[in-house]
């Protein structure tokens, strides 16, 4: 019988894929993209129907679970005929997206309709200046119009994304859990990772732990451990008395590679095996090379897979790590 699972050498079973459909975004955070980025030509970005057998590949492999992501996947034109197809794959328990929200208001009731399950949404401040600080765009409105569109189009359990830097937007940690709170959604603290160079900060200066984000938060609201489990690097907590779930993501202070299920694809259709490392695989090639091939597809993951490292180790005394940005590999 033909192996139909996907298992790296550490035994760990991949049953979810992070898809980047493209590496383009309308706006450029300071910790994941230089001011002039330099984006891949378009004839070497996956079509669509690359994407789609790709994603149909790692489906057929026993992929139970699929994030669309980019660069800014609602940019990305022709997006929702894509999510149609994936939506109907009855072998998906979860089709997700995580998008900054800026074109949410126009998209979030397509999305659904299109079959998305859950969607994350990027907030790192709930000031004016500072997000357009983070984000170098002044867009804050018409993300908060995203978020209530997003609630509007019976989204469930809408999670927000906020990396957390020292000086920055650290005493606003717990305004934006009050703001997840009063809107019944979840929100994620994340530690910032070593991905890119950027030009706009010192990142072990601003350097702010889930440990010290999750203090801050306890002088206010008590948090009671959840079960909750990804089998990603969130670890997650519950607001006492209330439905919000607090996540952390902490590469730094919490590894979280031993019980790692995730592989990535960038836009460009490299297979990313670790965030932590530079090695991928050209899948591209593999798709272009052998046309319509499922098999030679399959067969390029599962050799693929014996080369996922066993973790990564990310260093706060290395401004930069991996020379590809955050919005390269998809987040
Ligand atoms: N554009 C979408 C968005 O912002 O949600 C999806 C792609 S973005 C790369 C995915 C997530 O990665 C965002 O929540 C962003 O805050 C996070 N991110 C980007 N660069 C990061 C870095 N260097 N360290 C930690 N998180 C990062
Ligand atoms: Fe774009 Fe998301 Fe990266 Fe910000 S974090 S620049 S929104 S890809």
């Amino acid at each position: 019988m033909p192996n139909t699972q996907l298992v790296d050498p550490f035994g760990r079973r991949i049953t979810y894929l992070r898809l980047s459909v493209t590496d383009r975004c309308d706006f450029r955070c300071t910790y994941c993209m230089s001011e002039h980025m330099q984006f891949a030509p378009r004839a070497q970005i996956l079509s669509l129907e690359e994407l789609y057998r790709v994603a149909d590949a790692f489906i057929a492999l026993g992929v139970k679970r699929i994030r669309i992501t980019g660069g800014e996947p609602l940019v990305r034109k022709g997006l929702c005929s894509l999510l149609t197809r994936l939506g109907e794959r009855d072998e998906l328990d979860d089709l997700a997206i995580t998008t900054n929200g800026s074109q949410l208001e126009a998209m979030a009731a397509a999305l659904k309709m299109a079959g998305v399950k859950r969607l994350n949404i990027s907030l790192d401040s709930l000031r004016a200046d500072r997000f357009a600080a983070f984000t170098r765009r002044d867009s804050l409105a018409a993300v908060l119009r995203g978020i209530e569109a997003a609630r509007a189009a019976g989204f469930a359990r809408i999670k927000l994304n906020t990396v957390v830097q020292k000086g920055r937007n650290d005493d606003e940690v717990l305004e934006l859990l009050e703001y997840a709170m009063a809107r019944d959604l979840d929100i994620s603290f994340i530690e910032e990772m070593p991905l890119g160079a950027v030009v706009s900060h010192e990142r072990e200066q601003t350097f702010c732990s889930s440990d010290q984000v999750r203090s801050l938060i306890e002088q206010r609201h008590p948090l009671v451990r959840s079960s909750h489990a990804t089998g990603g690097p969130s670890r997650y907590w519950r607001v006492a008395g209330s439905g919000t779930r607090v996540g952390f993501i902490s590469p730094h202070s919490g590894n979280f590679c031993g019980d790692c299920n995730r592989v990535r694809v960038t836009a460009e259709g490299r297979l990313v095996l670790c965030l932590g490392h530079e090695g991928a695989l050209d899948l591209r090639s593999v798709l272009r090379g052998s046309p319509g091939d499922s098999p030679r597809l399959q067969q390029a993951l599962r050799e693929a897979l014996q080369l996922k490292p066993e973790r990564h180790h990310f260093r706060l005394d290395q401004q930069v790590q991996v020379v590809r940005f955050m919005s390269v590999t998809g987040g």
